[in-house]
């Protein structure tokens, strides 16, 4: 599948419209049209669901048996600014970014790759943004260009070594950047925090500056306490919240893979320090299942154990849960979800504001006050567990989730072809959405094969018993050939069609979205026969 196939798709069928489109468009920003608001709330609502509501399992870490309980938060968007100074976010959330002079471009230092070239006595890097099999053949067209060579000169060309990223780079100088047509234009990486800024309240200063959060993460954090004294919870226990999170990325891109504003499903998952690392193998697997559950194949997604180079400081295991999305090279993957072991560094530090300093010696820079600017909040974060008379610190296991990217996998994932003969018998290109029907924007639509003979009335009727139960869609407009391929496009597993026969026995037909498979069901057995094969 071409990526440009789906993003028109997305379109024309009503699940994603780039915002503010009237006005040109803003870059980072994405609406999700009628049917791609009912995608992604079938997204969260399984992952809640599976997460939160309906999990009910037996654990056996470490061998010994043991439950976990699951509860929810809804915290704010804007908090108070400590917390990110805590969190390491005021000072460590920034990517480098490096600015083209010449075509007055801005690149992420570390999405900047590109390879070295020898040509006509010069050797320079040959740098690109381009993701893709494409890119290695527009490197060449533009070193060519450089040195004002042709196509069919290319065999002067030697290129050396493998493609590596510009982070890996030193010397500029020899650098032609991603749209320059002369070296050393780009400037030394800077550094560029991520959080958007705002002012509460009417006054705009230094004091009033507040953050959009960049994770909902830390409005779990910073409730542990209150979520331990208004519930009955023990540890293990998980919290979980859905909610937008904002980041000021420096190149989006990918459609909604990466946005400026987007959605989170983070879990903080509380254990006992020694059993922590069980706990994390338990949700990196547990996580992992969920996106098989829900439809996506083996040889597209995978989980990704990260090298011990990779961990932040405080972690001990992160794993990524990865997915080949079209827009990438053959044989790279782009990130779902994070799965992380962040021991207590989270508690501690908004406990202390103890982050560690060898990695943030920041904590020791103080206010006009001579209060520690990094001080965390002097509350006790710790849990008493009042049948071994223990006083710990938990550690957290973080699996952390986006739904944005999650349904644009699952878009991706569901994109298909065949060919079916049309009503003529003429082979025809079909063009449908194999989506989980958890996911399926519309569960089944009803049809009268014809706009006569008392078949609107009938569908109309099974419409209305389906309605209060699935979200289900009524149409009796264009030829029904046309209504199939409609559904097809938007996903919906199953269509039920009034006709003829339907008037003499009451049989409707229902008919399968992926198979074409179609049979014969009694009108009155609809609403069950949709629930099995919803639930199947
Ligand atoms: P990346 O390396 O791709 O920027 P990250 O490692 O910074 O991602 P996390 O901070 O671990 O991401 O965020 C958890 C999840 O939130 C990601 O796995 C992803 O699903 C989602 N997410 C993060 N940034 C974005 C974004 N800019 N747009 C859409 N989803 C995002």
């Amino acid at each position: 599948m071409q990526m440009d196939q789906l993003v028109a798709l997305c379109k024309r069928r009503g699940f994603l419209f780039q915002s503010s489109e009237i006005y040109g468009g803003l870059s980072g920003f994405w609406d999700y049209g009628p049917m791609g608001v009912e995608l992604k709330r079938n997204v969260r609502e399984a992952w809640w669901h599976d997460m939160v509501t309906a999990h009910n399992e037996m654990i056996t870490p470490d061998g010994a048996p043991s439950t976990y309980e699951m509860t929810g938060l809804d915290t704010t968007i804007i908090m108070h600014p400590q917390v990110w100074k805590c969190s390491g976010h005021f000072d460590l959330f920034h990517d480098y970014l490096v600015d083209c002079r010449e075509a007055k471009r801005r690149y992420r230092h570390d999405q900047v790759f590109g390879r070295w070239v020898e040509g006509r006595g010069q050797k320079f890097f040959v740098a690109t943004e381009k993701l893709g099999d494409q890119r290695q053949e527009e490197m060449q067209h533009r070193a060519l260009k450089f040195l004002g060579l042709r196509a069919k000169n290319a065999g002067e060309l030697d290129w050396q070594g493998p493609m590596v990223c510009l982070t890996g780079i030193d010397d500029f100088a020899s650098v032609l950047g991603p749209d320059a047509k002369t070296l050393g234009t780009l400037t030394e990486p800077r550094e560029f925090n991520l959080m958007f800024e705002t002012h509460t309240g009417a006054i705009r200063d230094q004091e009033s500056k507040t953050f959009l959060r960049p994770e909902t993460a830390q409005g779990m954090f910073v409730n542990f306490k209150n979520v331990l004294d208004s519930t009955r919870v023990k540890i293990p226990f998980g919290i979980a919240q859905i909610g937008k999170s904002f980041r000021n990325e420096i190149t989006p891109r990918n459609f909604t893979f990466r946005s400026r504003e987007f959605e989170q499903m983070e879990i903080e998952f509380f254990c006992h320090p020694s059993t922590s690392a069980q706990w994390y193998t338990y949700w990196r697997d547990r996580r992992f299942r969920w996106y098989v559950e829900l439809g996506l194949s083996g040889d597209r997604l995978r989980l990704r154990d990260h090298d011990a180079d990779e961990l932040s400081h405080y972690s001990t295991g992160t794993a990524d849960i990865e997915y080949a999305f079209p827009f990438m090279a053959e044989g790279e993957f782009g990130e779902l979800e994070g799965v992380a072991h962040r021991g207590d560094f989270d508690l501690r530090s908004h406990m202390e504001g103890k982050l560690d300093p060898k990695t943030c010696p920041l904590q020791l820079e103080k206010d006009e006050h001579g209060q520690p600017l990094h001080r965390g909040s002097g509350r006790d974060l710790s849990y008493f567990d009042a049948e071994t008379k223990e006083r710990f610190t938990p550690h957290v296991i973080e699996p952390s989730a986006g739904a944005d990217r999650a349904a644009l996998a699952f878009l991706c994932e569901a994109f298909s072809e065949d060919e079916v003969p049309d009503e003529h018998g003429k082979p025809t290109k079909r063009t449908f959405m194999k989506f989980h029907p958890r996911l399926a924007p519309y569960k089944a639509a009803v049809f009268p094969l014809v706009r006569k003979d008392g078949m609107p009335e009938v569908a109309r009727e099974i419409y209305t018993r389906l309605k209060p139960r699935f979200n289900v869609f009524y149409d009796e407009k264009s030829a029904v050939g046309r209504r199939y391929r409609r559904q097809d496009e938007i996903g919906t597993p199953f269509c039920i069609t009034v006709d003829g026969q339907t008037l003499a026995d009451g049989t409707v037909t229902v008919r399968d979205r992926d198979t074409l498979r179609q049979w014969r069901i009694h009108k009155d057995a609809c609403p069950a026969e949709i629930e099995r094969l919803v639930s199947a």
